[in-house]
């Protein structure tokens, strides 16, 4: 919950307007100031204060608990200027709250966190677990000393300006052993522990049993990434309150499926009970990974049957491969999603101009594969080849990356050992739909005129099918110096179907800076307006120019109407 504080009528009034863009997670403290941010600061995890930053300063310093507990706090000043995070920049997640608060009211966020004012994400944000001397290996990034990283696991993280070598460490490790000097452990989350209970399990003999196990093989409870169990085990409140005090998700496969897998410590009891003859190893191997503690069950001081078994597996890094289409090209045409892929990526694969579009918005040591035109297929080979050493990929693509783009190459490559993201973008058809008025506002369909990858046969037919069935065709790739030919054909193609005064629009650079565009008609496009920046978009039979603008009735009736009239 965001607490929301105002003292004056123009505070109010930007309270307001954020309170109505995030009704669920705002609440407003009326009432005298100072008794307002003391409620608020106890009550919320963040607060926006619409004071100034001496105010609140005064006002929450003797509240302050510590970095772990206290609120994030933003300012808005009054003019509405500025949204500064105050307190608790990472921790209490002001740098993010400043950034979206300036989003909705126009402000611009002020985030004073050496590491997000240089890009170089905190390593308390990388979202692992972390121990050891953070602030003394944060300031030697910052300060640009060499930190080296050691990854006993890999691990998809974000960029960091790692060295090769360095006086401070940063330890990617689910080992128990405590950090040394001038060193900083991640935890991964790499380990997932199965476990079997029979009915009744008391909550302490399955944790106590979690623990030894872990405790034993040398590795450490905050890598844990789940329990995982046999489904008929999914309500057991000792596996379950287990789960709830590790903090990680209680993962359930079906009796079937754990038969499948071979374990080296099968029993009958089991295979009684819930028909598989493993659940504990069965259930930690079910998505691959090394058996690292093989079965063992809980001991009972009552010299009672064990009533838990569990087993620990080390599983396979699973790299990560964004797809994130860029937009057309205007900056504010990217989406905050794709925004936030590109910096959480720490390889970055691209065809060299659409690398140049995004540059700055990457994190300082982020490793961009580049290359030029062409050598689609091997871009797609390369980015998954990095996800399935473990790392944060993202491979750009411009519009949206699956549209004629690197989507589908990669994912013929890729296997299911990687998590796949896709990040939508807007598409030349759309971007330019939005120039050229509402031309799609009824059934359309894009072709590409390239016939580099596609015989001219199957396009023509494509062609000649939207033109029977009168849908709104939009041309990719219409025409370059050396493929001239194929648009006049579509076109002739559509106009044996459709009047010569059918509108038709062409946008060129849609959103970038030499944008241009026309609104025509199929009688008197130009073919020479036409080059490889450039979409065409051709309307239906009911498709008007209206003020200059191109629009596609959402039905036909229109033009019944419009012919009734004549
Ligand atoms: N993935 C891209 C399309 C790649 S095919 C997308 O979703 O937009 C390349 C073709 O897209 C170009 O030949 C051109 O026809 C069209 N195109 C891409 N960006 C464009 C832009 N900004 N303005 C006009 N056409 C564009």
């Amino acid at each position: 919950m965001i607490g929301l504080i105002s003292a004056t009528a123009a505070g109010a009034a930007a309270r307001d307007r954020l309170a109505a863009a995030w009704p669920d997670r705002t609440r407003v403290y009326d009432g005298p100031v100072a008794d307002a941010v003391r409620r608020a600061f106890a009550e919320c995890e963040q607060l926006v204060c619409f004071l100034a930053t001496g105010a609140v300063v005064r006002l929450v310093a003797p509240l302050l608990a510590g970095k772990t507990t206290d609120p994030g706090v933003v300012c808005v000043d009054e003019a509405g200027r500025y949204a500064v995070a105050l307190l608790g920049g990472h921790g209490g997640g002001a740098n993010d709250l400043a950034r979206a608060a300036g989003e909705v009211l126009g402000a611009e966020p002020v985030v004073t966190t050496a590491t997000d004012a240089v890009g170089i994400p905190g390593l308390d944000t990388l979202g692992l677990p972390v121990e050891g001397d953070v602030a003394g290996v944060t300031r030697a990034l910052l300060d640009g000393e060499p930190v080296a990283l050691a990854a006993e696991v890999p691990w998809p993280l974000p960029p960091v300006p790692f060295a090769a070598e360095g006086a401070h460490t940063v330890r990617l490790t689910d080992r128990a052993v405590a950090a040394g000097e001038r060193e900083v452990l991640l935890r991964p989350p790499s380990l997932v522990v199965g476990v079997g209970a029979s009915r009744g399990a008391p909550v302490e003999e399955v944790l106590g049993l979690v623990e030894d196990a872990l405790r034993d093989a040398g590795l450490s409870v905050r890598s844990v990434a789940e329990l995982a169990t046999v489904d008929a085990k999914v309500g057991e409140p000792g596996l379950v309150g287990a789960a709830e005090r590790l903090g990680v998700p209680l993962v359930t496969y079906t009796a079937e499926e754990l038969a499948a897998i071979e374990v080296p410590n099968p029993s009958d009891a089991p295979l009684a009970a819930v028909g598989t003859p493993s659940v504990a190893e069965a259930a930690a191997l079910a998505r691959g990974g090394e058996l690292v503690v093989p079965k063992r069950k809980s001991e009972r001081a009552d010299g009672q049957p064990a009533m838990a078994t569990c087993a620990v597996v080390r599983r396979p890094a699973r790299g990560r491969l964004a797809v994130v289409g860029l937009g057309p090209g205007a900056r504010d045409l990217l989406t905050p999603r794709a925004r936030a892929e590109l910096r959480r990526a720490s390889v970055l694969v691209g065809l060299d101009q659409y690398v140049d579009q995004i540059r700055d918005l990457l994190r300082p040591g982020t490793r961009i594969l580049e290359s030029g035109l062409g050598a689609e297929e091997e871009r797609a080979r390369t980015a998954v080849a990095e996800a399935r050493k473990g790392q944060a990929v993202a491979l750009i693509g411009s519009g949206d990356a699956g549209v004629y783009a690197m989507a589908s190459p990669a994912l013929a490559e890729a296997s299911d050992d990687i998590d796949v993201i896709g990040v939508p973008g807007v598409t030349a058809a759309l971007a330019a739909a939005a120039v050229l008025g509402a031309p799609l506002g009824h059934d359309h369909v894009s072709i590409s005129l390239s016939d580099l990858h596609t015989p001219w046969e199957v396009i023509e037919r494509r062609v000649r099918a939207a033109a029977e069935a009168d849908i709104v065709v939009t041309f990719y790739n219409p025409r370059s110096r050396g493929r001239d030919w194929q648009l006049p054909k579509a076109l002739g193609i559509l106009a044996e179907h459709r009047a010569p005064t059918t509108p038709v629009g062409v946008v060129r650079q849609a959103s970038r800076p030499d944008e241009s565009s026309r609104v025509t008609t199929l009688g008197e496009l130009d073919p020479a307006w036409v080059d490889m920046m450039t979409v065409v978009t051709v309307g239906n039979t009911a498709t008007r120019t209206i003020a200059g603008r191109m629009v596609t009735p959402r039905g036909y009736r229109w033009q019944t109407t419009a012919e009734e009239a004549r």
